[in-house]
């Protein structure tokens, strides 16, 4: 289903910065609102980024991402799998890494609590290996 259609099935169209956020977000990678306002050369308010954010995520289009340091990041779902991330807390690059290592474990925690799981997140933090590479001493 395009994205279109799914705006449409919810009552909503694909208005022209809707299209806007959705192609700046389909370049990949993992945004916050801030660099989606700045990467649109600022191009459309703050709040519209935003609010449009909040309506293409309730949508499913879209998926915030809530990492350790307290920001949000943002990325296109609509043709991708199931992913988790790995976070790198000195340059805060983002991987994704395939599938997920913990489906298994979720329907056994849906076994043992009966709970219904909707979903889950995880997020896997360390130091990516340039981050590791010893800082070369600025003499002065
Ligand atoms: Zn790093
Ligand atoms: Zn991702
Ligand atoms: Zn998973």
């Amino acid at each position: 289903m395009n994205d279109r259609k799914i705006l449409h099935k919810s009552g909503f169209k694909l208005t022209l910065p809707r299209k806007m956020v959705l192609n700046y977000l389909k370049l990949g990678g993992h945004f916050s609102a801030k660099e989606v306002y700045d990467g649109l050369d600022k191009a459309l308010g703050l709040t519209t980024v935003y609010r449009t954010l909040d309506l293409l995520t309730e949508l499913g289009l879209v998926k915030s991402l809530f990492l350790a340091d307290g920001s949000i990041r943002y990325e296109y779902i609509g043709d991708k799998n199931h992913h988790h991330h790995l976070v790198c807390t000195g340059c805060g690059q983002i991987c994704e890494l395939d599938g997920c290592a913990i489906a298994g474990l979720e329907n056994k925690i849906a076994n043992n609590t009966a709970y219904q799981i909707t979903h889950h997140a995880l997020e896997l933090y360390g130091i990516c290996p340039s981050c590791q590479a010893p800082k070369k001493k600025i003499e002065t």
